[in-house]
């Protein structure tokens, strides 16, 4: 009853990685590499790019077995698995915009144009242009220019 489809996929190292699928049951379906973190029993990125179609590394022309291993995955538990860290991945790309608008916002609240004033022997330095509003910035060219 299992059946048995295997790719070799060219990674890292010299030895292309042997990537076997087995179909145990309709709701089973197993995937072996050879690379390190397969060996490991960790996720790896030869067996997750084969399921999900992409020809990407793989040198042993059975590209058409692809679809078979695609077809296998359906309804099995490594299928809901993937389907839950896809949506996750969705989630942590949100969260992660979400954070850097989050900290940009912060590194504006923080800001204090008052630190931007040095002041020497008593006396109050201007401001940099560039640490004023746009506005104050334009009602300072003049001045600037007569300056020099
Ligand atoms: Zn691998």
């Amino acid at each position: 009853m299992t059946q048995v489809l295997s790719f070799e996929v060219q990674g890292s190292a010299a030895e292309p990685y042997s990537v076997v699928f087995k179909k145990r049951s309709e709701t089973n379906l197993s995937a072996y590499c050879s690379c390190p973190a397969g060996e490991n029993g960790q996720y790896c990125k030869h067996r997750f790019n084969i399921l999900d179609g992409a020809t990407r590394g793989i040198v042993s022309g059975n590209l058409d077995d692809l679809k078979v291993v695609q077809s296998w995955l359906v309804g099995t538990d490594l299928e809901k698995a993937l389907v839950r860290m896809r949506e996750l991945e969705a989630q942590a790309d949100t969260i992660n915009k979400a954070l850097a608008a989050a900290k940009k916002e912060v590194a504006k609240a923080m800001r204090d144009l008052s630190h931007n004033k040095r002041v020497q022997d008593g006396r109050k330095v201007a401001t940099p242009s560039c640490f004023l509003p746009l506005a104050s910035r334009v009602a300072d060219e003049p001045t600037r220019h007569r300056r020099r």
